[in-house]
């Protein structure tokens, strides 16, 4: 069933919704849909109701809301990733994947050894390309929730989103805690888990100083040094199993 999202809708049976211009020529010309078809449409803030197409043309598309809301695919546990900000590709897939794995927030940062450096202007454009993918990424996986990309931080900045926050920093200089030992202890239900992957030269010392300083431990994932987008989806996987809903069995 075709998938769209709709930012700021009220959701509740018999409402008309009208497309998200960036959706109405794919709804239109690619995937042709017609008057009748089923379709879902979602709020980005976690619901997500059955609808049809009640009329879709080239200028405008409409969808009557028939009032069946659908089971979210929403994780208990919200999951912020701070991301040390990488060359494009790998950016693209620590998003995509980010999403997939159930992220709620994605916060890229500048540290010592982020490569990519750019302008504000180059920074709005990478933005576009990161919420845009979000989007599609969200659309294919059925997500109700858009997670948010939020502008560039700086690692002061990245530092205070830590501090005293429950936070997930792993270090391939770290041979003794493992993951393991962090994920004994579940948080409280509302609690927010932060995690923090290194960019692809990784972090520098004095970095590490200052995040053991706010209070964040390192841990280690396993023996094999992983890529920036590897440790970035296996790290977020590994607390959807413990304390969120990836691999876990329905009562
Ligand atoms: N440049 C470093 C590797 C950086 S890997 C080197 O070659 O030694 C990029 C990021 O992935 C790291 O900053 C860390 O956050 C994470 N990472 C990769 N492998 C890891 C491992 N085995 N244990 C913990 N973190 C790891």
């Amino acid at each position: 069933m075709r998938y769209f999202f709709k930012e700021g809708a009220v959701l509740t049976a018999g409402e008309m919704i009208e497309l998200e211009p960036e959706d109405l020529g794919h709804a239109h010309r690619v995937l042709r849909l017609r008057r009748g078809d089923a379709v879902v449409v979602a709020d980005g803030k976690g619901s997500a109701y059955r609808g049809v197409v009640e009329t879709l043309g080239p200028e405008r598309g409409l969808i009557r809301l028939t009032g069946l809301p659908l089971p979210a695919a929403e994780s208990p546990r919200r999951i912020v990733l701070l991301q040390g900000l990488a060359r494009g590709e790998k950016m693209d897939q620590v998003v995509r994947q980010a999403v997939e794995l159930g992220v709620q927030q994605i916060s890229p940062v500048v540290t010592e050894r982020s490569i990519p450096r750019f302008s504000k202007s180059r920074e709005e454009g990478r933005l576009k390309r990161w919420r845009s993918l979000v989007r599609a990424a969200a659309k294919q996986c059925r997500r109700a929730v858009l997670p948010q990309v939020t502008p560039v931080l700086d690692f002061a900045g990245a530092l205070e989103l830590l501090r005293g926050r429950t936070a997930v920093l792993p270090w391939e200089g770290e041979h003794k805690r493992g993951l393991d030992r962090l994920l004994e202890r579940l948080p409280e239900e509302q609690e927010a888990v932060f995690v923090f992957i290194g960019p692809e030269g990784g972090f520098s010392e004095a970095e590490i100083t200052a995040l053991i300083g706010a209070g964040v431990s390192p841990v280690h994932l396993g023996p094999r040094i992983l890529r920036t987008e590897t440790a970035a989806a296996v790290t977020v996987a590994l607390i959807q199993a413990a304390w969120g809903d990836l691999g876990v069995s329905q009562r």
